[in-house]
């Protein structure tokens, strides 16, 4: 998207992408289909140091910008939920359009670049093992650490600190988590159970499905969460969201029994999910007293996991390069006239559902128009 915006007003630019071809993210996003933005983009669907920062770059490429171009090249999408838009076919037609935009622009793209060394004298200078490039302006679009068997390397955050900018440290975020040894003997055989609640991380919530895996949990509610997640930090989940599930025990007909309390919790919870419940959390009595505990318990369970799947599952890095170091306008280094720094190695992490695309291509424009 820089490449495009700078190519347009007649820069001349050089795209040095070091795997064999470009945007192999893209392909993979979305279960393949690349959930290309979010038409609810607000800045409070991000995470930054500085919640602030994105304001301007989102504000000046929108979802409706991306959208029309989506529109130009009569690419069949979808909303599949929540502002969510979905390609109807294939991530290969938001990648082709983006190739085909930069050829319009007239960018070089150069792939399989091993870059060696950057240096900056009165220009940067970009050394490869078999060429040289220079040039007044440097852009970093290097992305984070997450997935690094399809080619994401630290390089973006070791030349900031090469140039002596600040790095928030980078973490995987929207991962799922591994549960304690004791809740995987639990809960882990009922992989692939899902169930609609609300997750909480100190005071920020998620209400969305949250699916049980072979390791721990995941699912959108799961995901959201995790990127708010500290480390040592109790997560909690409420199973039944806006519910009262011991409302019925009113009734002085209804028996107070185990076999009433499954029917209701088996109401809402899978099948298999409610029975484990009862099995490890059955109110030891029948008294309104315990009935009460049960059902905070429900709207509380307290889960400390013993961490997350990490790099190799997590589908963005939260951190990144520090935005006190960038324009907020232009994505430029405050320290270092010419250095850009755009999309998912700033420190700037959007929710699930095109929230990350979205940024990426707005602060990818920004800078490609202050070029
Ligand atoms: C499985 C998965 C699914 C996702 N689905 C979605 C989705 O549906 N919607 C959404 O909004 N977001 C999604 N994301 C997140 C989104 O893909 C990223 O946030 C986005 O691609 C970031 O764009 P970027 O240009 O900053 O970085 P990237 O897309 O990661 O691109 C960085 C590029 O830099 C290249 N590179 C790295 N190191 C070097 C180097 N040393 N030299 C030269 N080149 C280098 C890489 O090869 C890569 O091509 C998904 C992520 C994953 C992992």
């Amino acid at each position: 998207m820089c490449a495009i915006e700078a190519g347009k007003r007649g820069r001349r630019v050089a795209v040095l992408e070091r795997a064999d071809r470009l945007g192999k993210k893209i392909l993979i996003s979305g279960g393949g289909r690349c959930n290309f933005t979010n038409i609810h983009c607000q800045p409070e669907n991000f995470l930054s140091a500085n919640p602030h920062f994105a304001k301007s770059a989102l504000g000046r490429y929108t979802p409706a910008d991306f959208i029309a171009l989506v529109e130009k090249y009569r690419i069949p999408y979808h909303e599949k939920t929540l502002g969510q838009l979905f390609c109807d076919h294939s991530a290969h037609d938001i990648l082709h359009m983006l190739e085909e935009e930069c050829r319009q622009a007239g960018v070089k793209l150069f792939l399989s670049a091993r870059i060696e060394e950057v240096t900056r004298t009165t220009e940067f200078v970009v050394r490869m093992d078999n060429a040289e490039f220079r040039s007044p302006a440097l852009v970093v679009a290097t992305g984070g650490l997450s997935i690094p068997k399809i080619g994401a390397t630290a390089f973006g955050y070791e030349l900031a600190r090469q140039f002596g900018l600040k790095i928030r440290e980078p973490r995987p975020a929207l991962v799922p988590f591994v549960f304690s040894a004791q809740d995987r003997s639990r809960y882990c055989d009922l992989a692939g159970v899902s169930t609609e609640v609300i997750a909480t991380a100190d005071r920020t919530k998620f209400r969305e499905k949250m699916l049980i895996t072979h390791q721990g949990l995941s699912g959108p509610a799961i995901l959201q969460i995790s990127s708010y997640w500290e480390q040592s930090r109790p997560l909690r989940i409420d199973l039944a969201p806006e519910r009262e599930v011991i409302a019925p025990f009113r009734d002085p007909k209804l028996p107070r029994n185990i076999s009433t309390l499954r029917t209701e919790l088996r109401k809402f919870l899978p099948n298999r999910f409610a029975d484990r419940w009862l099995d490890l959390h059955a109110p030891s009595s029948w008294i309104n007293a315990t009935l009460t505990e049960f059902e905070k318990r429900m709207h509380g369970w307290e889960i400390l996991p013993a961490g997350t799947e990490g790099f190799e599952k997590a589908e963005v890095t939260a951190g990144g390069v520090d935005t006190d170091e960038l324009s907020a306008k232009t994505m430029e280094s405050r320290k270092v006239p010419g250095l850009f720094f755009i999309g998912e190695v700033v420190d700037v992490t959007g929710h699930l559902g095109g929230f990350n695309f979205q940024w990426a291509w707005a602060s990818g424009a920004a800078a490609g128009r202050a070029l």
